[in-house]
Formats: structure tokens, sequence, C-alpha cells
């Protein structure tokens, strides 16, 4: 485990994707936790991630599954 915390404020849950916002396409790209800390992208939690909404005119693309059981 690399114990990167959630990047959203007062969350202490370990992050477990990451999110990239691509500004040249309107999109708040979601995938797998990135091994390094790239400009314009933030860890998510689980929790976080599935209450993820991109902003108005923004569209979500998730490459990975949650909650799944
Ligand atoms: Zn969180």
């Amino acid at each position: 485990m690399t114990g990167r915390p959630c990047s959203k404020v007062a969350c202490i849950d370990e992050a477990v994707s990451t999110l990239t916002y691509v500004y040249a396409d309107s999109m708040a790209v979601l995938g797998p936790l990135s091994q390094t800390a790239e400009p314009h992208s933030y860890d998510l939690c689980a929790r976080h991630a599935e209450r993820l909404s991109a902003p108005k005119g923004w569209q979500v693309v998730r490459h990975v599954v949650l909650g799944s059981a």
C-alpha cells in the first residue's frame, strides 16, 4: 500500500483512484490510482470517486468499476 490520502479536504480515507482533468476536452477522467502525482490530477478515495460529479458542461469518463459487489 502506498498510503496516499484522498485529496478532498477533511477526508482521511486512502486514495484508490486518480481523477485527471483534461481541460482541452472538458473531460474528468477517473482511473486507477496513478503511481506518480501528476499536475491537474487528484487522488480520491472510493467514496469520493463514487460521488464524483463534473462541472457543468464537463464529461466524466470512468475507467474503473466502483462498488462492484
Ligand atoms: Zn475522500
